[in-house]
């Protein structure tokens, strides 16, 4: 008898006893060898809720965003060594090692940006800080702010086949970071590269309990289960996405759905991009890439390509001489290009969706099912030819509604700039649209009016191609996600990616309660002066630790001297009559730079002590013009403290406000230093 894939299930291993009816067989997609079979069956969905919510929830929650960011460098650290292994397995799905590359380590990367997010943007805490303070009422006693924390639930993520470790780990590591527990469900056809990945994250016993669980199978009776602080995230075809999208959970309990479903993106030649330019290359290059990669097998491969009419004909040529230079074949080999599809089944889905748009209106120019027979036949594996389908018309229905997913793109002539806007609005909602040219007029035309309908956008030409990072790629800093046939949801987009799976609340209090509350010094709020805030490490230093300076007067000369002395000779600042007759000024006035100087020598205590460094200065406004005479004073005080995890010092950002003689706000800034810990 075959295997059974396990799944993780409350800390523990489990495998159905015997081959339950309902197993679904696994075949190596090389050359149809039976590999597994994959069943849930058995498995305790009680169990699945109870340990996520009893003891995923409470371990992973107990952590700090950056203790949380810690575990997942060192998880991607752990993983990236093993990636070889993956990397045998994921041969068996028909991937070439070049794909799997953006598979695996691409997946890999993805904990490494997430560990940067949480501990480079959010605080060392378990409250994070959505936004500035809302003044609320005329003296500031009433203030409002939005604070996001983790919610009380787990995430259930519903995998594609095309990616199995990407599609898991780009929704992982930001769950993770939110708090969330997870349990994976990967989808049927790639779930043994899915486990493998997910064993060696569980042996690694860096996670804390019960944050990730894995099914194999059917993970259906655990939406019984699910209510309103937890989250389904879907990837898939646009059909199971409707089907879930009306759970009784989803539909009755509020539990969050977010899909990302099919989309025919579209690349765009632009009319300037004529054959002979560079333009037209890295078109021609992208959309083979596209079709290639992954086997076309990618929500972002490009299904419509967009052409001016006038380089049709050299488009085709050039796109069906470039296919026939791929290598097509076993995925171990170096020199293979395109593989097969993952099995059998979705071959005769794409072959399915391409007789489908050819007897709606489009005709084969490279490819399609006889050419895809053959392959097969010498092969022996689920190959699919690469196949360009040129429209008859270029507003074909089919062309635009059916997703053939495989290597298969369709070639759509184009008129004009609205015709061509229209037509890539035309996919109802995408993931990432491209538009290949070296006009700027053109570009900023086209892409403001087709970003409603995506995601993200890439444009392409000479001057970015080299280190473009290509139409088909999400990058983990950037949102992937789109509207309407793409699914509406929305994933990475760094800091943002983590965001959706906490709760944003919008808190109003007081100032010293909002301080208390969101971990941040907010003006108004108590300021404790005495010691020199300078003089106290992380251990001693408490929000709201202040400096009041002493006053300092400025004359005209420290006016004339600072012009002279830094070049900085606006006419404000040097010549009384010019300045007194520009509206903003009375005078002559002083250098905003020099207030900040000033300012920086009143607060400093000049003695080697606990603050290593000052990095920089943040949100810095001038308020009140300084004539000479005015007088200044800084008041500078504690408003947030960062400890870092693995340094022996902090970040510490100082609110400073600086005033004149009559109290009126000078400047306003943040200072950040880092600051010891002992
Ligand atoms: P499906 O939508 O059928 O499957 C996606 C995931 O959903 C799989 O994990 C699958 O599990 C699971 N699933 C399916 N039905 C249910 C259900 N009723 N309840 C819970 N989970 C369910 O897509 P496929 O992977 O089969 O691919 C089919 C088509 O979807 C492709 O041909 C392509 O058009 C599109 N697709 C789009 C992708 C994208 O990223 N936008 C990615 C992959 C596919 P199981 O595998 O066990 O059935």
């Amino acid at each position: 008898m075959t295997e059974i894939l396990s799944s993780y299930v409350a800390g523990d291993w489990h495998t159905p006893n015997g081959k339950p009816d309902s197993a679904r067989a696994v075949h190596d997609a090389t050359n149809g060898q039976l590999l597994h079979h994959v069943s849930s069956a058995g498995v305790d969905f009680a169990a699945v809720d109870e340990y996520a919510r009893g003891t995923g929830i409470p371990e992973l929650q107990k952590l700090t965003f950056h203790q949380r960011g810690v575990i997942l460098k060192k998880l991607g650290a752990y993983l990236m060594e093993r990636a070889k292994d993956y990397h045998e397995i994921s041969f068996t799905t028909g991937t070439t090692k070049r794909d799997g590359f953006v598979d695996i380590e691409g997946g890999i990367g993805t904990l490494f940006t997430y560990s940067g997010v949480a501990r480079r943007q959010m605080p060392n805490s378990t409250v994070h800080l959505d936004g500035g303070v809302e003044r609320l009422s005329k003296t500031g006693t009433f203030l409002g702010r939005h604070i996001l924390t983790s919610r009380q639930g787990l995430a259930v993520q519903i995998n594609a086949f095309n990616f199995p470790v990407w599609g898991m780990l780009e929704k992982f590591g930001p769950m993770f970071v939110a708090g969330i527990p997870v349990v994976v469900k990967p989808a049927t056809d790639t779930a043994h590269l899915t486990r493998a990945v997910v064993a060696d994250m569980i042996g690694s016993g860096l996670l804390p309990a019960g944050s990730i669980q894995l099914i194999s199978g059917d993970v259906t009776p655990l939406f019984d289960y699910l209510a309103e602080q937890d989250a389904i995230a879907f990837t898939g075809s646009a059909a199971t996405a409707k089907r879930l999208g009306g759970l009784e959970c989803v539909r009755d309990r509020g539990t969050r759905f977010f899909a990302e479903a099919d989309s025919l993106n579209f690349s765009l030649l632009g009319p300037d991009a004529g054959p002979g330019t560079e333009e037209f290359d890295l078109f021609v290059s992208g959309v083979v890439a596209e079709m290639t990669v992954k086997a076309g097998q990618k929500c972002t491969a490009i299904r419509r390509a967009l052409v001016p009419e006038q380089h049709a004909e050299a488009v085709a040529e050039a796109l069906v001489a470039k296919l026939s230079t791929q290598g097509v074949g076993n995925p171990r080999e170096k020199s293979t290009r395109l593989g097969p599809v993952v099995s059998n089944r979705q071959r005769d889905d794409v072959l399915d969706a391409i007789d489908t748009i050819t007897s709606a209106g489009a005709h084969v120019l490279t490819g399609g099912r006889e050419a895809s027979d053959e392959l097969a036949k010498d092969l022996g594996g689920a190959y699919v030819a690469a196949t360009v389908l040129q429209a008859d018309d270029p507003w074909v229905d089919a062309v635009h509604d059916i997703e053939a997913f495989g290597p298969v793109a369709s070639l759509i002539t184009y008129s004009s700039t609205a015709e061509a806007v229209a037509l890539a609005a035309r996919g109802r909602g995408s993931l990432v649209g491209s538009v290949v040219t070296h006009d700027r007029e053109f570009a900023t035309e086209f892409v403001c009016q087709v970003a409603p309908w995506h995601g993200r956008i890439l444009v392409l030409d000479r001057d970015d191609a080299e280190e473009s990072t290509g139409h088909g790629s999400p990058l983990p800093t950037l949102i992937h996600g789109g509207p309407g046939r793409a699914g509406g949801g929305e994933e990475l987009g760094g800091l943002r990616g983590v965001e959706h799976f906490m709760q944003r609340t919008a808190i109003q209090a007081s100032p010293d309660m909002l301080t208390a509350i969101g971990g941040e010094w907010v003006a108004g709020a108590e300021r404790h002066v005495g010691q020199h805030p300078f003089t106290k490490s992380l251990a001693d230093l408490r929000l709201g630790d202040a400096l009041e300076s002493e006053w300092r007067t400025v004359s005209l000369e420290d006016i004339s001297h600072f012009a002279e002395f830094t070049g900085d000779t606006f006419y404000a600042h040097t010549d009384e009559e010019a300045a007194a007759a520009n509206p903003f000024f009375p005078g002559r006035v002083a250098h905003g730079y020099l207030i900040v100087s000033f300012a920086a020598g009143l607060f400093v205590q000049p003695d080697p002590g606990p603050v290593l460094a000052n990095y920089g200065l943040e949100g810095l406004t001038f308020i009140t013009p300084v004539s000479p005479g005015d007088s200044l004073k800084v008041t500078l005080t504690a408003k947030r403290i960062t400890p870092r995890e693995t340094d022996e010092y902090g970040e510490v950002r100082w609110d400073a406000a600086v005033v004149n003689q009559n109290d009126e706000p000078v400047a306003n800034y943040d200072v950040l230093t880092l600051v010891a810990k002992e």
